[in-house]
This record gives C-alpha cells, structure tokens and sequence, in this order.
C-alpha cells in the first residue's frame, strides 16, 4: 500500500459491497484501480482470471496491464482481464454467437465498413440526400444504445422522415445479419440483451467475474450502464471510478448521471472521494479549478496539490497556424536542447483533427520526432483495410462486407451488375457471397465469362484460406503477391514514394500480424485475432512497433486518462474550443469539460496558444480568443513571455541546426 494516501487505501482495500470512487483530474482514481487489481489478487485471493477491469481505450488498458504487472511481480496475473468494454463484449459475443443468432467467426464492421453499409442502403432511399449520412449513423447508433430496435423504432415514428430512419435502421440490421457481422454498438448492446434474456448465461459470467472495476466512468452510456449493472448482479462485487467533470462523451450518448443513478440501483453503494491531486503544480490546478467552477455542479470538489506553485502557465498569441505550429516546434526544441527535456515529456492537444497538419509540417522542418494519434488511423487507410478485408474473408468466408470490399480490388472486371445478380442468387439460397460464385445453380443468372471470373476470385481465397490458419503471416505474403498488390497501389498512388508509403504499412500489417501469431494469440482462432486488430487503434500500433522519444500530438479526447510534464494546448479559439457546433447547439459546458480535461493533463508546464487569423475553406478569417482563456485568473498566466525568444525565435532557430547536425552525425 506504499505510495497511497488513507483515502486511496481506503478505496483498494474496501471489498464489501459496491464503491464508487468520485474525484477530480490527478488524484489518483486509476492508481486505486491498479493496486486495487493486485490486492484482490495478493491479499484478498481472488484469481487473476476472475477479475475483469474495463478502461475507455486501448492505450489505457495497456497502460493499466503494464502498471499491474509491476506491482505483483511474482504472483500469477494468468487470465486477468484488462480491457475497454468493447472488447470484453467481443469476448463474450465469441464464446455464445449462437445465443444472439450469430455463427461463429461472426465479422466485426469497423465505422467506415458501416457507414458503406448505410450508404448502400441509403442509395435506394427518396430524398437521401436531404436526410444525410450522419443523421441516420447517429440516430441508429442511439436507438441501438437505447435498446430501441427497428419495430419499436417505426412504431413511434411521428413523421415520414423518422419513418425513413427506421426503415433504414431495419434495412441496416438485416444485411447486418445476413452477412454474419456485428457493428460496434453491438459489441456492448449484444451482451447486455444476451443477460437480459438467458439467465442461465449470465450466471456463467457473473461466476466468471468475480470482481469489476471501472475506470472512467462518467463516460458509459445506458447500453455500458446495462452491462455493468448486469455483470456485477445483486452482490455488487464492483468498483467504478469517476469524475463528472471530465464527461466528454455525452455526443455519443455518455451519461454522466449513471454516477448518481448508481447509487438507486446499490442502495448500499459507499462513495470515496479524493481531493489531492499528484499530478500537477498548484497553478496549473489553480487554473483548471478556476475554470470548471464555471459549470454547474452535482458534486463539489476542490482539488489542491502540495507540488509547490510551479511555473506560470503562459498564453501564445500567433499571427496564424502556421506561425503557431512554428512557435510551438520552438518552444519544444528550447525545452528540449536548453533544459534537457525528453521529446516523450511533452504533448500538444488540440480539440480537431485537422488541426494536427500544421504542427506535423512545423515538427518535420525541424526534425522533431513525434506520434500522431487518432486522425487517419492506421485502420482507416485504403491499403490496410483491403489487406483486412482479404484476411477476414479468409478467415470467415461468409464475411460478405470484406468480399464486397475487395471482389473487384485489385479490378478483376467484375461490375455491380454481376454482382446484384450474385447476391440476389445468394440470398435466396441463404449463403454468403463467396459460397455463391463456385454454385452451378449461378449459371441461370450470369453468362460463363462472369462465371468464370467469379470463380477466379473464389479459388484465389479458397487456395490461401487453406494455408492462412497455420501461418497466417506466410498465407497473407503469397496472396498479397499472387494478386499483384503492388502494382495495384502504384496504379492509384499519385507518384512513386507514395504507393511504397502504402506497401509499407500493408508490409507491417502482416509483420505485425505474425508476431501476434506467435504471441498473444498462439492458441486462438484465426477469427479471434482479425476481431482484436479491428479494435485495436493507430497508437497501440505505433507504441507496439516504433517506441522511443516522440512529441504526442493528439485530439482533447485521445488524452483522456494520460499526463504530460509539459503540455500545449493550442487553438484556444471561439469556434475551434468551444467547438463552432457546440455555441450553436449550446452545449459549451461540455466543451469547458474538454478544456479542463486538457489543463489537468500537464504536470510541470502548460502554455495556451492562440491565434488571430486562420483559414477556413481556404479564406482567411479572423480569430477570437476562447471564452475559456476569459474565465481564467489573469493573473496567474503569463501573456507571450516566450522561452525561445522570437520574433526570428533566432535561438530556435540555431537550436534547430544543431539538432539537425546531431542528426547527421547519428545517422552515420
Ligand atoms: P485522471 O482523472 O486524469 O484520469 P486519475 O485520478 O486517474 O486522473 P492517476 O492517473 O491515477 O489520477 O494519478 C495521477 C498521478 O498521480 C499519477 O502520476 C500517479 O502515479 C500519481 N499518484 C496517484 N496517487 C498518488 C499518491 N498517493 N502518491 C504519489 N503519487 C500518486
Ligand atoms: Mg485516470
């Protein structure tokens, strides 16, 4: 219990009904779930395999692994079971498919391979334009979180465009069924509704579960709620950790109030507060403190730290992006050469995506490594999600998305004629895809050069599929040759660098695959391991194959959970936090949850950026500083006291030429 206040050990060592442990940024909720993971293993004798901890993303649960491990070195940690919920509803989805009408080796529908399958169904919709994508993604991942299904959906239709939803919402789920996938939601959604149903089900995983703890709780939604709920059954053998002010996920249907609705369903519940936060110096806690005082609150907590003042956390006006981006790469080469700072201690956050571009080019100049997480992800990539899709269809040859995705990848002149043909055959015969192309019966449909060229493709699948179980690596490299990748990407890549930029990331696709082989996955399905690397996001694949001392750049939410000794928060800008949407919407209290979420990140040094113009759709607009830098004590921050003096950041500048030469030098 060393390194634990009396509160925190207050919190690991309680076991005698459920707890919820609310406290703010910093004090240590996710140290009490770790060392609460190796009491109950070391003291109170609970298996490793009957603990189950769930974290919001894939980093964190690694993070969580790691940290666990340390503490109980030489006890047995075999089966403990630390991941995000969508995993562990991946796990029992793969152990009882048959019970939510599913087959074994069901496929998992990324986003994107969703929304095609929308798409689709929209195509065939009157006015899809004017209902839109987003609109019907939202609404149908809503409803299904809702346990809404597409019945119930039509019967409380009020008008034609709702009834559209649902009947897009129906049309979803059938294809969903027929081509045996789930998509994410169904992930949590699947299982809750398995436990609502059977019984005799949930009793099997409440006798495996022994013990639940939750991290990040503020952010589950109701199917998340469900589940937990399910899973730690009338004896509330639980432990969720929380704090309410950093719920950033009510756009996708996180409830903070599950926080006090705990407290109806466990009449018994004990509640822990923790008030010391050890992370970061008393300005910058001063500052989140300030900040979030803004918004109304259930809870009350006031955070304090005995880390002494610190330094004063600074604001940066910049002319534009790229001056900001400019500013920043100097800052992190000054806290690096002048005051011996690792890269890795450092993060710049930002609230979009598309903010990221600038700060990449600034950072490349200089050649300051960093890890870029979230926007295009790794799985999002053209290249690798073919590579998938042929692996998927390998391992599951009723996956119809993949077969959908890569029948005429690279072109095989197989139209979408040919192919409505083939499904309508398919269909009526109640077999995948794939199964169809090699049946005589296909014959009344399709005249012998479609046939033939569909029994190509089957057979190019069929001669791998064989191999692909026992080297899963090997099977992938020959099939990726046999159908000419390469050539393929060359053929739609703008130039020469950039289509081995895409072979390059299919190449470690398949090494990484390998080594999982051999690992993690030795002695699971082939199904199980494609379902795994669908979950898995760009980060854990970075951190797994690159290591060393990076810059993170990533999006307010990436950095949920996560701590930096040095953060910038960039693009402190009406419009950009608070988001342009959300002022319209009036939902800015989430947004000031956000900015409070990027504060408490840093330990030893915050700076704030901002800029006076910007562009937008390629026109220059003028920028005005967030309402949140208005809400904070101006007199605690330092205005444009810069490290790396500018105007030239003449000494960032030299910085940069040495690190450069460094760079040189190292790579002889
Ligand atoms: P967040 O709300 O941001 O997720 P948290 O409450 O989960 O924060 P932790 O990440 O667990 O906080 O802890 C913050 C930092 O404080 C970590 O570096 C952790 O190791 C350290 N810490 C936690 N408790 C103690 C303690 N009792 N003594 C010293 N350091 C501690
Ligand atoms: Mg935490």
């Amino acid at each position: 219990m060393s390194g634990l206040n009396p509160r925190q050990i207050e919190a690991v060592r309680y076991t005698a009904g459920p707890l919820l442990v609310l406290a703010g940024a910093g004090s240590g909720k996710t140290r009490v779930i770790t060392q609460k993971i190796a009491h109950l293993i070391g003291h109170v004798g609970i298996q490793a395999r009957h603990i189950r901890a769930v974290t919001f993303t894939n980093k964190a649960a690694r993070e969580m692994r790691e940290r666990v491990g340390q503490q109980v070195k030489g006890i047995n940690t075999r089966g403990l079971g630390i991941s995000t919920f969508h995993t562990l509803g991946l796990d029992i989805l793969r152990r009882h498919p048959e019970r939510i009408g599913l087959r074994a080796g069901f496929s998992l529908l990324d986003a994107q391979d969703s929304e095609s399958l929308i798409k689709e169904h929209l195509r065939g919709t009157r006015n899809a334009d004017a209902i839109g994508l987003s609109a019907v993604q939202q609404r149908i991942s809503r409803w299904k979180n809702d346990f809404v299904d597409p019945e119930q959906a039509m019967s409380r239709a009020e008008d034609d465009f709702e009834a559209q939803l649902a009947t897009l919402y129906a049309g979803y789920e059938r294809s969903l069924r027929a081509y045996n996938a789930v998509d994410f939601d169904d992930l949590i959604l699947g299982p809750a509704r398995l436990f609502r149903s059977q019984p005799d089900l949930l009793e099997t995983w409440q006798g495996r579960i022994r013990y639940l703890l939750v991290d990040e709780y503020q952010d589950t939604n109701g199917a998340q709620y469900e589940l937990v709920r399910h899973l730690a059954g009338p004896r509330g053998a639980f432990t969720v950790v929380g704090d309410d002010d950093q719920s950033i996920y009510a756009w996708r249907g996180a409830r903070p109030e599950n926080l006090a609705r705990l407290k109806d369903d466990y009449p018994t519940l004990k509640v822990i507060m923790l008030e010391q936060n050890y992370r970061s110096s008393a300005r910058i806690l001063g500052l989140a403190n300030a900040l979030i005082a803004h918004n109304p609150h259930v809870f009350e907590k006031r955070l304090w730290s005995e880390l002494g003042p610190g330094e004063r956390p600074r604001v940066l006006h910049c002319k534009d992006e790229a001056h900001e981006a400019e500013k920043v790469a100097s800052e992190i080469l000054h806290l690096k050469f002048a005051e011996e700072t690792a890269f890795g201690d450092m993060a710049i956050l930002y609230r979009g995506n598309h903010q990221a571009r600038p700060f990449e080019k600034a950072l490349r100049e200089h050649n300051i490594p960093y890890f870029l997480s979230g926007g295009t992800s790794f799985f999002a990539r053209a290249e690798v999600k073919d590579t998938m899709a042929y692996l998927r269809l390998l391992a599951n040859p009723e996956d119809d998305a993949a077969f959908l995705r890569i029948v005429n990848t690279p072109r095989r002149e197989i139209g979408p004629t040919t192919l409505e043909k083939l499904a309508d055959y398919a269909r009526a015969r109640a077999i995948g895809l794939l199964a169809a192309c090699g049946e005589l019966g296909l014959a009344e449909h399709l005249n012998e050069r479609q046939r033939n060229r569909l029994g190509v493709f089957a057979r190019l699948i069929a001669d791998h599929g064989q191999r692909v179980a026992a080297d899963p690596t090997a099977a992938m490299s020959a099939l990726v040759e046999a159908i000419d990748y390469p050539a393929w990407l060359r053929e739609n890549a703008s130039s020469q660098p950039v289509a081995d930029r895409r072979y390059e990331n299919v190449t470690d696709l398949l090494s990484w695959l390998g080594k999982l082989h051999k690992g993690d996955f030795q002695d699971k399905t082939l199904a199980d391991m494609v379902g795994h690397l669908t979950l898995m996001d760009v980060l854990d694949r970075q951190e797994e194959t690159e290591g060393g001392d990076r810059v993170h750049l990533m999006t307010l939410h990436a950095a949920k959970g996560l701590e930096f000794p040095h953060v910038f928060l960039v693009g402190m800008e009406e419009e950009l936090l608070p988001h342009r949407v959300s002022i319209e919407e009036d939902s800015i209290e989430e947004e000031r949850r956000l900015a409070y979420v990027g504060i408490t990140r840093a330990r030893q040094s915050l700076t704030f950026t901002l800029t006076r113009r910007r562009k937008r759709y390629g026109e220059w607009v003028l920028s005005a500083p967030s309402r949140f830098l208005g809400e904070l004590p101006k007199d605690q921050l330092d205005w444009d006291n810069e490290r790396a003096q500018t105007p030239e950041n003449r000494k960032a500048r030299g910085l940069s030429h040495l690190h450069r030469l460094k760079g040189l030098l190292n790579a002889d």
